[in-house]
């Protein structure tokens, strides 16, 4: 098996010709290195390719990582991409520098009441429920403007608003798969007439991340792709 350094390798230029493609730069996009199920040694392995950015679906599991890998965390970024709980945002407001998954509100104002003084602010983003599936969390797309609005008033000292965030159903070709990322994009032009200062869009993952950067992606989120498929 291809070892983690050279499945990055692989990662940055199929990045590089998606954004070559859709008359982008390549450093608009950024990699997203998703480390669940994975143990702090692929972790490390990653970060010793050169990668910073880690993202995590569970609190208490990346937790665990960022202490076994407490010398390095402050050339890290660790990013919380799964369901947050209120009874967990304390944790993730003292720990982490993004989170993907704010899908209310309340979940915003307690990051930002928790933020401890000192730390940069929480880099946030909203995420939106795009293709409209019952089982799937997320704000609906005609709840984003009022939400959004709300969560960029909070102290900006504590939590900075960024942008959207998706998890489009899978589709098999590429053109069935730009739809929900071109959906997303356009939400979010939308927020940025409205006055909001916005400039993140998370979506794509190991099977879309090519339609994804087409439509605008300025991060892309991947696990299987870098590491291998997950044991669940
Ligand atoms: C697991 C996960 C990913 C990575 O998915 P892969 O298909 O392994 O690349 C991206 N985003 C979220 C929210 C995830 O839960």
């Amino acid at each position: 098996m291809a070892s983690i350094e050279a499945k990055l390798q692989e990662l940055r230029q199929r990045i590089a010709r998606a954004c070559h493609d859709a008359g982008r730069s390549a450093q608009s996009v950024t990699l997203l290195a998703v480390t669940k199920t994975f143990d702090a040694t692929y972790v490390r392995q990653a970060f010793d390719a050169g990668q910073r950015e880690f993202g995590e679906n569970y609190v208490q599991e990346a937790l665990a990582k960022m202490a076994e890998l407490a010398p390095l965390r402050a050339e890290m970024q660790w990013h919380l991409i799964g369901p947050l709980q209120s009874n967990k945002t304390r944790v993730v407001a003292e720990n982490f520098d993004w989170v993907h998954s704010v899908d209310r509100l309340k979940i915003a104002a307690r990051l930002a009441e928790q933020r401890p003084a000192g730390l940069p602010p929480l880099q946030l983003c909203l995420q939106v429920n795009i293709s409209g599936e019952a089982s799937k969390s997320g704000l609906l797309p005609e709840e984003v403007a009022e939400v959004a609005q709300a969560v960029a008033a909070l102290p900006r000292d504590k939590v900075v608003l960024r942008g959207l965030m998706a998890i489009p159903e899978p589709a098999a070709d590429s053109e069935s798969q730009r739809v929900p990322h071109r959906a997303l994009r356009e939400l979010l032009s939308d927020l940025i007439d409205t006055g909001l200062k916005l400039d993140t869009l998370s979506m794509g993952m190991s099977a879309d991340m090519d339609a994804a950067v087409a439509e605008g992606a300025t991060i892309v989120r991947v696990g299987t792709a870098i590491f291998g498929h997950r044991q669940l």
